[in-house]
């Protein structure tokens, strides 16, 4: 049996990224993953900027596809739409196969020894070690193992952390590939890009994202698990492409032929450690409940947990207690954030026609729901009460109130 300090299980950007932070400091660990790389994850590949900033080796071509400078929001009609053009990037855009399988060649360039094409099928938990059970027939024993293996992870479920939930995020995306002239044409050099909300009654949205040489074009959902009675996402994205091509938003030749689904994670798992285990990325439940986006949170968790690890190995301590450091410290880093987001998306949802329409003659409220809903601005700074009585009340309260709170 071999014998690693950490295993890493899932090499999307949360394992890889703490892959890499574990062997920049010599530590000997494995990164699995049961995809031979590169390889798809359905996904938009929209980060907003501000997660490049937090994580400057990122603003690279190697990683970057192309910056969209803004883009419009619709309302559920499409009747009204906000219109934002920045003289500068609010959305970087990534190609997912290519990201990820980056992010793993930095990991491996560090010293991370990487098996790809191996599942782990099974975890037994000893009092300080674990062992973890490989398609291949093979079993590796280690000290810690983060389970970073996304939405079904085997590392939730084993552990017993996976809480289930009545909500689930469901989406849909595909990517088209298109070339530079026929982009510039209908999103200009700018990439502005397109959200119409809940398109044919979906409670989240729709998205077209244009990239440099890609067209992603999606639809995200949450739904209740036990609703048998829910409209078919493919249906939909069906329908979704016609109004595209209708509104002259997308080139009427295109055609789905490759539609892929995923399932997002709504809330955090109640707990994400326990004796010799640490849970991120989607596998911890991390997720922007309000625009679906979860990229920076496998990043940030997974640099939390990397930390914790070196920790924990250095003082010889791998117990719950004090891998419980974790949660504090993403919870100080972001849970905030997930919290208010989590009971804000209610309202959110709830806002019609007229939100928009008002939204849309005002730049400065227009161009503060974009930075939300592209996560340039947390939503923990919406002073919620305030806008909906600027968009509700006869006598209009001024809006340097509500601006106030910018900063
Ligand atoms: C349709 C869609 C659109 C999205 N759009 C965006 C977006 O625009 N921006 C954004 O920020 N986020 C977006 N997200 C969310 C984002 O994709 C995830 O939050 C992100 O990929 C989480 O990274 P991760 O490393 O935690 O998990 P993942 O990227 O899911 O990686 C997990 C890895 O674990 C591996 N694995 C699983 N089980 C095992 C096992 N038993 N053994 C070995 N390996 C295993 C998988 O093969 C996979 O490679 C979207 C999600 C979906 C579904």
């Amino acid at each position: 049996m071999i014998d690693y300090d950490v295993v890493i299980v899932g090499a999307g950007p949360a394992g890889s990224t703490a892959a890499k932070i574990l062997s920049e400091k010599g530590i000997n660990s494995l990164l699995i993953d049961k995809e031979k790389f590169p390889r798809e994850k359905p996904c938009g590949g929209g980060l907003p900027l501000w997660v490049l900033k937090r994580f400057p080796h990122l603003f690279n071509s190697n990683y970057i596809e192309s910056y969209s400078y803004g883009g419009f929001i619709y309302s559920d009609t499409s009747k009204y739409k906000i219109e934002v053009h920045k003289n500068y990037p609010s959305i970087a855009m990534v190609l997912r196969k290519k990201f990820d399988n980056e992010l793993v060649n930095a990991a491996i360039k560090n010293g991370v020894k990487f098996l790809d094409g191996v599942k782990v099928i099974d975890i037994k938990f000893e009092n300080n070690y674990t062992i973890l059970i490989l398609s291949d027939n093979t079993s590796i024993k280690t000290s810690i193992v983060i389970g970073a293996d996304g939405f079904n992870s085997i590392t939730a479920r084993k552990t017993g952390l996976f809480t289930k939930r009545r909500f689930t995020g469901v989406s849909v995306v595909e990517e088209f590939q298109l070339s530079e002239k026929i982009l510039d044409k209908f999103y200009t050099k700018n990439r502005f890009c397109h959200i119409h909300l809940k398109i044919f009654g979906i409670t989240g949205y729709g998205w077209v994202f244009p990239k440099k040489n890609h067209l992603n074009i999606g639809l995200g959902d949450c739904r209740l698990k036990s609703n048998r009675n829910q409209q078919n996402l493919k249906m939909i994205f069906n329908k979704y492409l016609e109004i595209l091509k209708k509104q002259e938003i997308i080139p009427k030749n295109i055609k789905s032929i490759k539609l892929r689904g995923g399932s997002l994670p709504v809330w955090p798992h109640e707990k994400t450690y326990m004796n010799n285990v640490l849970l991120c990325g989607d596998a911890a439940g991390f997720i922007n409940p309000v625009t679906g986006e979860g990229i920076y949170y496998a990043l940030k968790s997974a640099e939390i947990a990397a930390n914790i690890t070196i920790k924990a190995l250095k003082t010889k301590n791998t117990s719950g207690r004090f891998l419980s450091q974790y949660e504090k410290e993403w919870k100080k880093d972001f849970g905030k954030d997930i919290k208010y987001m989590l009971n804000s998306t209610k309202k959110i949802r709830n806002e019609n026609e007229k939100f928009i329409q008002t939204m849309s003659k005002d730049k400065k409220l227009a161009e503060m729901l974009f930075d939300i809903m592209t996560g340039q601005q947390s939503i923990y700074k919406l002073r919620w009460k305030l806008i909906r009585r600027y968009v509700y009340s006869s006598s209009r309260i001024s809006l340097c109130n509500l601006i106030k709170f910018k900063k």
